[in-house]
């Protein structure tokens, strides 16, 4: 077996330190950086002030505390969506097939009768009943 390869990749720096520099443009409020490609740092900043963005609702604006709140967000301004019918859920999906889908993995557990432990699909308490109950079928 071959050990994995690690691949490097190779900056030369020097030849472009001093190249003309280049004017990026927010694509999502508009705001101009000028920066020379080559010095990371400048780079870092626009990298910076775009996923800044990317916690904001491009609808309304509201700005999220993590990329999964923001999604769930965005979709209550599609009038198609559908919220989770369980209280201090945050989760809205996009039509209901996929609700279903989501109560039925994050919501529904079967209990395994021998010992309490919640499972979410017959599938797994089945493999659970097997491997630690010892029971077939
Ligand atoms: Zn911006
Ligand atoms: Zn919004
Ligand atoms: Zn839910
Ligand atoms: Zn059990």
């Amino acid at each position: 077996m071959l050990e994995q390869q690690l691949h490097e990749v190779r900056l030369d720096c020097h030849q472009h330190a001093l190249g003309p520099k280049v004017v990026n443009v927010c694509e999502h409020c508009g705001k101009a950086f000028e920066y020379n490609d080559y010095l990371i740092r400048e780079v870092g900043k626009f990298k910076h002030h775009q996923a800044m963005h990317s916690l904001t609702c491009r609808v309304c604006g509201e700005s999220f505390p993590h990329a999964a709140a923001k999604t769930f967000h965005q979709r209550t301004h599609n009038p198609d969506h559908v919220k989770c019918i369980k209280s201090g859920c945050p989760w809205v999906g996009t039509n209901q097939k996929a609700l279903d889908l989501h109560v039925k993995l994050s919501h529904t557990s079967i209990l395994c009768h021998l010992c309490g432990n919640k499972y979410a699909c017959n599938k797994s308490l089945h493999l659970h009943l097997q491997i630690k109950h010892k029971v077939n079928g």
